[in-house]
């Protein structure tokens, strides 16, 4: 099945959106306290890449990631997830819009991945929990439990969403995964999880060391993000709609986020970017696109042939998507 990106973010409820995150990031941004950082993945000096709502992006020139320097201190980013409109907007209208296309186009195929994913690895009839880190309105978990005889704890720090995730039944820690110390959550095998939340990171290292740290031997930690390596990313620059600060500080590709996770102790069994709507993307937007050899391409290439280099995309990890896999030895 073909999916497109208007039926998961539809075009005019999606610009609201950007409009309300854009007039946001004056408000709660404009005046923050900013310090300069290194590239979170191999320490190495960015250089600068784009700026956008005020957000500088630096583009490492030895690992590719892109992220945010300077940025803005944690306090900022907390009154911002706290009551700004655009978090509001993004939690109740863009979220009823979206529900039911995101549940059967994102939430399904995403548990079906992760039960191929834990059934791949040894002794898969050990993993007793799945950890959903960040799991917001609780659809993956949902879904997960419908296909997998597994039981699932949502890691959820918003008020809001954790008293959802109850209502569905579904058990909650009421906390950022930050906060979490060993002996919040069971004992048992564990399959953390986390979708479209490393992005996100003020600090994807300390994250990630917390992580390490709620995890036995043999637990595996599975999460998506957005890879800078993408090619619509790299092609649109400041006119790609992943390009959202605030909420978007770190574009990690498959692989500086394998060497950011050696670092911290992991053993990763693969970074894949199975993404599909790459090419979707870039035809949409090909007036912001300044190299005339892709704004030839995508117009002389069929239907056919563009699913054949989106699949070929896919195979080099080049799309925007990427799927983790790690455990702890
Ligand atoms: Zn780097």
């Amino acid at each position: 099945m073909k999916v497109t990106e208007e039926e998961i973010r539809p075009e005019v409820v999606f610009n609201e959106y950007l409009k309300l995150t854009a007039e946001d990031t004056i408000t709660y941004f404009s005046n923050a306290v900013k310090v300069e950082i290194d590239c979170p993945s191999c320490e190495g000096k960015g250089n600068d890449w784009v700026t956008k709502y005020g957000f500088n992006y630096k583009l490492c020139p030895d690992c590719k990631t892109i992220y945010v320097s300077p940025r803005p201190e944690m306090v900022s980013f907390n009154a911002y997830y706290k009551d700004a409109p655009s978090t509001k907007f993004w939690a109740t209208t863009f979220y009823r819009v979206t529900e039911k296309a995101r549940r059967e186009k994102l939430w399904k195929p995403k548990a079906q991945m992760v039960k191929d994913t834990i059934l791949s690895l040894e002794n898969s009839n050990k993993f007793k929990y799945i950890i959903d880190i960040g799991g917001g309105y609780g659809v993956f978990d949902e879904e997960i439990k419908t296909i997998m005889d597994i039981d699932a704890i949502v890691i959820e720090p918003s008020v809001h969403l954790a008293e959802i995730c109850r209502n569905k039944g579904l058990a909650v820690v009421e906390k950022f995964m930050e906060e979490i110390v060993f002996g919040d959550l069971p004992n048992g095998r564990k399959c953390f999880v986390s979708f479209e939340l490393f992005e996100h990171l003020h600090d994807p290292n300390f994250f990630l060391q917390t992580v390490f740290q709620n995890m036995n031997s043999d637990d595996v930690f599975v999460f998506t993000t957005l890879s800078g390596m993408g090619i619509d990313i790299q092609l649109l620059g400041e006119n790609s709609k992943a390009l959202s600060p605030p909420h978007h500080l770190n574009f990690f590709n498959p692989k500086s986020v394998t060497n950011l996770l050696l670092k911290n102790g992991f053993k990763v069994i693969s970074a894949l970017t199975p993404g599909k709507l790459d090419m979707d993307i870039i035809s949409k937007n090909i007036e912001f696109i300044d190299d005339p050899y892709w704004r030839n391409l995508i117009t002389y290439l069929d239907e056919e042939e563009m699913n054949l280099v989106q699949d070929k995309i896919v195979e080099l990890g080049l799309s925007s998507h990427m799927m983790v896999t790690c455990f702890k030895p």
